[in-house]
């Protein structure tokens, strides 16, 4: 194997890049992580393996790469920067446990879940834009990893582990809370990436629920979650029946304001409330109830 950039060194990685006309893209969210005590709390809380099969999202220049490879893990590394995806080419193409699929993990995870089959880690000290969605389209599709490991800004980490009725749930803490317990791991200083962000970030963990969905529809979930978190003021009242009609969900001719609170009262939930003081077993029961009394779209 090539020589390794030295992680640690700021001097060493900017050099690194500049020997190979390489730039850091603002675009990418591109910040890595030169603290290597940090490096292997990660990977320790990723709970790696020998034989675990671990996607790493954003990999640069293979720092954590490294790191999780060194454990006898098979990896698969989604990157979109195109030098990056060179350079970890010719760091970890002799080791037969990597993979690397370059472009846009957003269009590229799909695919490779189709045709590779489900991996059992999710790792990613993970883009700032991109990391909630990424989050929530893998949850939404289905695709579900028994362990989780991700450092992200940390607004996004209180929103995943945030309670009902309280500052930061959102639908996004609802949607990572059912699929998985959420476990915040530790506050990631700015000082230990390079360059230096302008915010701080946290690594939070997730360990898949072993009941799941625990409803009849995923998706009738996910959506009335969505209908339910679109206006925070409103009551789940106004936003359900605005739902309903708008979606198809309510057949023509039907009474919907009635048909919303046959729902919500078969739900065992008060009309009057906001979504934000729902806990993740209330969408369930309503996500059965809508399935049951509202139509198909
Ligand atoms: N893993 C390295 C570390 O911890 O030092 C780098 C992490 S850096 C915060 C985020 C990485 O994600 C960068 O390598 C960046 O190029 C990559 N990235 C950004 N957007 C991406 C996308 N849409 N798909 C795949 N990789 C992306």
């Amino acid at each position: 194997m090539p020589n390794l950039p030295d992680y640690d060194s700021p001097a060493a990685l900017k050099a690194f890049l500049e020997e190979r006309g390489f730039g850091m893209q603002k675009k990418f969210g591109q910040n890595f992580l030169v603290n290597r005590a940090v490096r292997e709390r990660l990977v320790d809380a990723l709970k790696v393996e020998h034989g675990s099969t671990v996607w790493e999202i954003g990999p640069g220049l293979g720092s954590m790469t490294d790191e999780i490879l060194r454990r006898r893990a098979r990896l698969t590394a989604f990157e979109i920067d195109r030098g990056f995806a060179e350079a970890l080419r010719g760091f970890f193409s002799g080791n037969d446990g990597f993979t690397l699929v370059e472009g846009d993990v957003l269009k590229t995870w799909k695919p490779q879940w189709d045709s590779a089959g489900a991996p059992d880690r999710l790792f990613g000290n993970l883009p700032y834009n991109i990391a909630a969605t990424v989050i929530g389209d893998t949850i939404e599709s289905g695709a579900r990893f028994d362990r989780v490991v991700v450092t992200v800004q940390k607004e996004v980490a209180l929103r995943m582990a945030a309670k009902p009725a309280t500052e930061h749930y959102s639908s996004f803490s609802v949607l990572c809370q059912w699929a998985y317990e959420v476990e915040p791991l530790m506050d990631i200083a700015a000082g230990s990436f390079w360059p230096v962000p302008g915010v701080v970030s946290r690594a939070v963990a997730m360990t898949k629920r072993d009941v799941w969905p625990n409803c009849a529809n995923p998706a009738t979930f996910a959506k009335v979650l969505r209908a339910l978190f679109s206006s925070r003021r409103k009551t789940v009242r106004n936003n359900l029946s605005a739902w309903l009609r708008s979606s198809g969900r309510a057949a023509p001719g039907t009474d919907v304001d009635r048909l919303t609170e046959d729902i919500l009262s078969s739900a065992g939930i008060d009309p009057g409330e906001r979504a934000e003081r729902l806990a993740v077993k209330d969408f369930r029961s309503l996500s059965d109830r809508v399935d049951e009394r509202a139509g198909r779209a």
